[in-house]
């Protein structure tokens, strides 16, 4: 039997071309397999044979002390989180769990390409100066604190990528966000969006941020909004990071 570890996984944005070889192999060598469903789903066979644990969208805490409770035992456990395991995932509260432990279990954290590198790519090559990751989900972040940071970022012109940008309950949030962009960046502000980013169905929207389908946008698509020197070149999504590029 291993000698009990325990493991925060980042799989990537779900295609397995994406998930790193270290995660594929971490995940490879594990008894025990802990995550959300959706995205077990997506690791296929590669975890067919392992014990698995799964709970809905909101068990995280519960899901987290059955997987520190398994690697007590002795078993090499591996919690998933989709993108990167210390970006809105499981690593930080994994940690939190083992804070008060007399003998804390070391808990190792695998890296993953998080939504943002995978949509970033699929839209071109907008953070190519300084951005900021904001989520707009008010569930563990109190909506005021989303707001004043979303005002930060705006006056700071710095690219915005915002995860968990609206529900099927949480549609106020995000029009008034894109209002407060359009009003301090300008009509000609360029947005993208990608819905599934790096996995099947992927699909990409690019354009100004008066014609966004602010509607359209659920909870796994990623917002990217541009500063004021994000373009479109050649139908992709540019941030210009200064370099003098003028034909001699
Ligand atoms: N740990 C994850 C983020 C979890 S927060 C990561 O590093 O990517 C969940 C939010 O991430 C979703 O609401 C969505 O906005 C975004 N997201 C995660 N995977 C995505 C994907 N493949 N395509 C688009 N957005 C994604």
């Amino acid at each position: 039997m291993n000698q009990g570890r325990i493991f925060a996984v980042g799989i990537g944005p779900g295609g397995l071309d994406l998930l790193a070889p270290r995660a594929r192999e971490v995940l490879e060598r594990a008894d025990v397999v802990v995550g959300y469903r959706p995205y077990l789903d997506l690791l296929g066979d590669l975890i067919v044979d392992k014990e698995v644990i799964s709970t809905g969208m909101r068990g995280e805490v519960a899901r987290c002390q059955s997987a520190i409770a398994k690697a007590r035992q002795g078993s090499m456990v591996v919690v998933v989180s989709s993108g990167d395991a210390g970006i809105y995932g499981m690593a930080g509260l994994l940690l939190e769990l083992e804070e008060n432990e007399e003998e804390p279990l070391i808990v190792e954290v695998v890296p993953g390409i998080t939504a943002a590198n995978a949509a970033a790519a699929a839209l071109g090559a907008p953070l190519m100066n300084d951005f900021a990751v904001l989520s707009l989900s008010d569930w563990l972040t109190p909506l005021e604190e989303v707001k004043r940071r979303v005002k930060a970022v705006v006056a700071a012109d710095l690219v915005c990528v915002l995860y968990n940008p609206q529900s099927r309950s949480r549609r106020e949030l995000l029009p008034e966000i894109i209002n407060e962009f359009t009003l301090a960046r300008g009509n000609s502000t360029v947005v993208g969006t990608v819905r599934n980013a790096g996995r099947e169905g992927e699909e990409c929207w690019l354009g100004n941020i008066t014609e966004l389908p602010v509607a359209a946008v659920d909870m796994v698509t990623v917002v990217l909004i541009g500063n004021s020197r994000t373009a479109i070149i050649n139908n992709r999504m540019v941030t210009r990071r200064g370099y003098r590029v003028d034909k001699a």
